[in-house]
């Protein structure tokens, strides 16, 4: 199965360019952000796959100036639909939180997410779901896991050629190590999976309070525009939008935990009363109840990823599903 890709990048500004996949109702296509400075250049985010990161690197390479490089990559937290690419900039330097070089270990690698799409039962509700959402990615293209090379905590300012770029570290939030940046020249917030634009939010670390303090930490910087992880360019209205329906989930689950209600009941209400079905994915909702559940029950332990997305995956597809994609990766 061929991914679509972007056919070029959209331009933001002159200086800042957006690789816009189309990633909605699906895992995995996340946005990445062109910043070109006076003989140099940065790349927010990196693709899944070593593909689509060659073809992001293509892309790149049409509005960049000659002779200028991606010198510095930042990973806004670390998951690998915004690292894994990073493999293919061996030369750059790559940023992110302390805290998101941690994370970045306890992600399922490459080959172990293939693994499991190829070894995963298709008539189970994980199988199917992972199939569906992830088989498409293959084997990843090969590539090794690399975590940043250059890390801070709290606030990082970089000059990219001219081009203020300011990194601000907002997590736990969505994962442990999330950062947001902020390009105050250019009127632009990137803000990683902090904020999802037309899917539902999905998050690792949370609690909600956190996510939702993180949303405010973007219209704090009184952007013109907003780059979520996912899905399309944002206005702060929309991100408001967004800040609102987390405190209304919130909301729902802590009312659900505080009657005794179990956990998968409480998720089922969520996703049977969707109050936005024109969002993808909107069984990812019972992670972010299972997540917010773990805060007040005062678990102290990780969370098992793929426990959290079985668990999701039990509420879209039927046990015995057929999955909508069936060709699967040989990674033996
Ligand atoms: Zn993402």
């Amino acid at each position: 199965m061929s991914i679509p890709l972007p056919r070029g990048l959209r331009e933001l500004t002159p200086r800042v360019h957006v690789w816009l996949p189309d990633g909605h109702a699906t895992w995995g296509m996340a946005n990445c952000v062109l910043v070109t400075g006076q003989d140099t250049a940065l790349l927010v985010d990196t693709p899944y796959t070593a593909d689509m990161t060659r073809h992001l690197q293509e892309l790149a390479e049409q509005v960049l100036p000659a002779g200028t490089a991606i010198d510095t990559v930042v990973n806004t937290h670390g998951n690998g639909d915004h690292s894994y690419g990073n493999a293919l900039f061996p030369a750059a330097q790559i940023i992110g939180t302390e805290a998101n070089a941690h994370h970045l270990c306890a992600e399922p690698a490459p080959a172990e997410l293939a693994h499991l799409v190829a070894s995963s039962d298709p008539d189970s509700p994980l199988g199917a779901y992972v199939r569906r959402h992830f088989g498409r990615y293959g084997d990843f293209g090969g590539v090794p896991v690399t975590p940043p090379n250059r890390t801070f905590s709290g606030e990082l300012t970089l000059d990219v050629g001219g081009v203020t770029v300011r990194l601000l570290e907002v997590g736990p939030a969505h994962t442990v190590g999330d950062l947001i940046v902020h390009l105050p020249d250019e009127g632009i917030v990137c803000t990683g999976d902090v904020v999802f634009s037309d899917d539902h939010p999905v998050h690792w670390a949370g609690p909600i309070e956190q996510i939702h303090r993180a949303t405010l930490r973007v219209l704090e910087c009184d952007p013109r525009l907003v780059v979520a992880g996912h899905g399309p360019v944002m206005t702060p209205a929309d991100v408001r939008v967004y800040a609102d329906y987390l405190l209304e989930l919130r909301g729902a689950i802590h009312a659900g935990h505080a009657a005794g209600r179990p956990l998968t009941e409480v998720s089922a209400e969520l996703i049977d009363g969707d109050s936005r079905p024109h969002w993808g994915l909107t069984e990812r909702m019972a992670i972010l109840a299972a997540i917010e559940y773990r805060a007040l029950d005062g678990a102290s332990t990780p969370p098992d990823l793929l426990h959290l997305v079985d668990f999701a995956a039990g509420f879209t597809v039927p046990a015995g599903g057929a999955p909508e994609v069936v060709s699967v990766p040989d990674v033996s």
